[in-house]
């Protein structure tokens, strides 16, 4: 069989196996795009939980320590009245107001962290619904996905066997050629003459050419698209 006869027929196999490829369309790209999606709604929803556990944590201190902030301003105004010089009376001046300092920022703390709180929730509640939707879309279209691979699964298993066959037959050369050309024409890289026009690009082929392929013998290829070229009999 002449090296152009085999090319015809590894066309044949890819353009099947190309066929195959455009019936799962967009399913394979959208079904990782879901899933890389899930994965980072699922990372921020966790570090939304984890950081609520810490404001949650941090609140609690802050109560327990505006209590004692209040209780100890309450037992320095009551020890106000016993001192009996001035210099005693500053220092518990100077005292309270420094617990009442504390006090005030660890109130500011707690309301910023309220706010906070607040904020997230939300936003870990609503990224939650996403996800759930997200998950539910992302499971049918993977089921999707996997039926039609395992629809198309044994013809392309023969195809890619026959493929390899095929392929184990060509010299070397000839297949980084195709290779080349079907990567740049859209799978296609031989094509029939069509009178003394190209079949891809519609070049005219010379006469010396189209009564050389017409036998299917000497292997020629088109100067504009560079395929390769078959005379197709009958
Ligand atoms: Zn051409």
């Amino acid at each position: 069989m002449s090296t152009i006869h085999k090319l015809v027929e590894l066309q044949e196999i890819d353009a099947q196996l190309q066929e195959i490829e455009a019936l799962l369309g967009d399913l394979p790209e959208k079904v990782a795009d879901l899933k890389s999606e899930e994965e980072r709604l699922i990372v921020s929803v966790e570090t939304g939980k984890t950081r609520l556990k810490e404001i949650e944590v941090q609140l609690g201190k802050n109560e327990l320590n505006i209590q004692s902030c209040r209780d100890n301003i309450d037992k320095h105004k009551d020890q106000l009245s016993l001192v009996t010089t001035n210099r005693q009376y500053d220092a518990m001046m100077a005292e309270i107001e420094t617990i009442q300092s504390t006090l005030q920022e660890l109130e500011t703390q707690s309301l910023e962290l309220m706010e906070e709180k607040s904020e997230l929730e939300t936003s870990v509640n609503d990224q939650e619904a996403n996800l759930a939707t997200l998950s539910s879309d992302l499971k049918e279209r993977r089921k999707k996905l996997e039926k039609r691979y395992a629809d198309t699964a044994a013809e392309k298993d023969s195809l890619e066997s026959a493929r390899e066959i095929k392929v184990s037959g060509i010299d070397e050369r000839y297949l980084r050629q195709y290779k080349r050309v079907s990567d740049a024409r859209d799978g296609v890289a031989v094509v029939p003459a069509n009178g003394n026009a190209c079949g891809g690009c519609g070049a005219v082929v010379p006469p010396q050419i189209v009564s050389e392929i017409r036998n299917n013998l000497t292997l020629h290829t088109c100067d504009v698209c560079g395929r390769f070229l078959f005379w197709k009999h009958g």
